[in-house]
């Protein structure tokens, strides 16, 4: 039995975004719990989260767990630095307080930057490495989007990456990471085998549910097979204008020829691929034209990608929602729009009535019919958000015309179908669904769907055509095109 320390601190940052990511962030619950310590993360952590899925693969080995702190904020923009500096100190803390231990494990994003630290990870790791030394194993779990640094790779003994986007195996990458903490602590060496390819991959097209990252993400499997090593394709998080930016390969294993042709062949099919992460972008106009077609077949769902909050979007733009109401869309649902003011009007004036609203960036202007209200706290039910205990603050569904509009007060991305069914709406029942997200979406509301179109729509922060973006600061060498 060894004693296990376990934290997570997670933030994706994109860099491009205004909103700076406070201590407020990290401190407040969404569809992720808020800063906890302690014990305390016992109680809070559940469902489809690493730490979970490491918790209950190390408590089934027989280890004695030790929880320091755990805490997540929203995407949004760089993460300030007396927000970083507070939570490493509370972490250093509790650290502190829990040795001597035998082994960490971290739950971090691994793209995470502050105003004062680019790597947020790899510093984290230099810090934890300072107290504990060289020599106690680190395993940490990683999210599909992180951008994975050099220096994360040296610190750590062995990294678990998310396998899905939609990210259904969450749970699962934290019992992968505890599989591999058991082979450290059962005296294996793990060689590290780690290449950075040399462009960037837009976040829409990085989808394990369509190609290439389906057959990609097949090939790691197959490469595992017989050979006991632990490989992944990461594809990582492309709005970050950072130096290691990017996606990465990675293998562990015991063999070290064995792990770098494991690698060398990921490397090579990634690069063979590279021109295959691409797909059709629409406007507005495009897709809101197309949509009144086509939902006489079933439902129609229009990706607001731009606007996902989910890569760091403020989930407030209105684009879309001007269009259909230019278009006279009889039967359209929009969620979530974030908008405090309005939900606090609409909580004011009560289900029945009608409010004068300034909805949304830009605002669009008009007499909304408050036609359900509610208090925002609920439960995911779908693949990706399952068993989130979700805080969205006040929450509304509003009409205007023939667009129905679930506004909320903090930013979530629409990836789950209890965000509709806690204000009465039944997704399936839709005709034309606007969902603030890229791809995590797919996981619950893809089954729904007869055809899904990504729209460009401008005004939010998520760009999909990375050439738009004025990058400053990559490796030498790679494209973003
Ligand atoms: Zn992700």
């Amino acid at each position: 039995m060894a004693r296990i320390a376990l934290a997570g601190f997670l933030h994706e940052t994109n860099t491009f975004a205004q909103q700076r990511t406070d201590m407020a962030a990290f401190l407040t619950a969404g569809a992720w719990p808020g800063l906890v310590q302690g014990q305390a993360v016992f109680d809070v952590i559940g469902g489809n989260i690493a730490t979970s899925g490491f918790i209950k693969t190390a408590t089934a080995y027989g280890h004695e767990l030790l929880p320091l702190l755990w805490t997540s904020a929203n995407p949004s923009g760089l993460v300030t630095q007396s927000a970083f500096e507070k939570i490493w100190s509370l972490l250093a803390h509790e650290l502190e307080q829990a040795l001597p231990i035998d082994a960490l494990f971290l739950d971090l994003h691994g793209a995470m930057v502050a105003e004062h630290v680019e790597d947020g990870e790899g510093e984290l790791l230099a810090r934890i490495r300072a107290i504990i030394g060289n020599h106690i194993p680190i395993v940490v779990a990683l999210d599909f989007h992180a951008n994975i640094s050099p220096r994360m790779v040296a610190l750590s003994d062995a990294l678990s990456v998310y396998r899905t986007y939609p990210h259904v195996d969450m749970a699962d990458t934290g019992s992968r990471a505890a599989v591999l903490l058991q082979r450290l602590l059962a005296g294996e060496r793990l060689h590290k085998a780690y290449r950075q390819l040399p462009f960037l991959i837009p976040l829409v097209w990085q989808c394990t549910l369509i190609e290439p990252l389906a057959s990609l993400m097949q090939m790691v499997e197959q490469q595992e097979r017989g050979c006991q090593v632990s490989a992944m394709i990461v594809p990582g998080f492309s709005l970050a204008d950072i130096y290691d930016c990017g996606p990465t390969v990675l293998a562990y294993g015991t063999d070290r020829a064995a792990t770098e042709a494991v690698a060398q062949r990921l490397y090579d099919a990634m690069l063979a691929q590279r021109a295959q992460f691409n797909g059709q972008l629409y406007s507005s106009q495009q897709a809101v034209s197309h949509a009144l077609v086509s939902m006489s077949d079933g439902l129609v769902i229009l990706a607001d990608t731009q606007d996902n909050p989910g890569g760091g979007a403020a989930g407030n733009t209105t684009d879309i929602l001007r269009e259909l109401l230019h278009q006279g869309a009889p039967d359209a649902c929009i969620g979530l729009l974030c908008d405090p003011a309005a939900a606090a009007a609409a909580h004011a004036a009560g289900v029945g009535a009608t409010v004068e609203l300034a909805l949304g960036l830009p605002p669009v202007m008009g007499r909304y019919t408050v036609e359900a209200l509610g208090h925002g706290q609920f439960t995911g039910t779908g693949p990706f958000y399952l068993g989130c205990r979700m805080s969205l603050g006040p929450m509304a569904r509003l009409r205007l015309e023939g667009v129905q509009i679930v506004v909320s007060s903090r930013k979530q991305q629409a990836a789950d179908q209890a965000m509709f069914r806690h204000l009465g709406i039944e997704p399936a029942q839709q005709r034309i669904l606007v969902l603030k997200s890229s791809v995590h979406f797919r996981a619950d509301f893809g089954p729904l769907a007869q055809e899904i179109l990504i729209v460009a729509a401008p005004g939010g922060e998520n760009i999909a055509d990375l050439t738009q973006l004025h990058y400053q600061k990559l490796r030498p060498g790679v494209s973003v095109g």
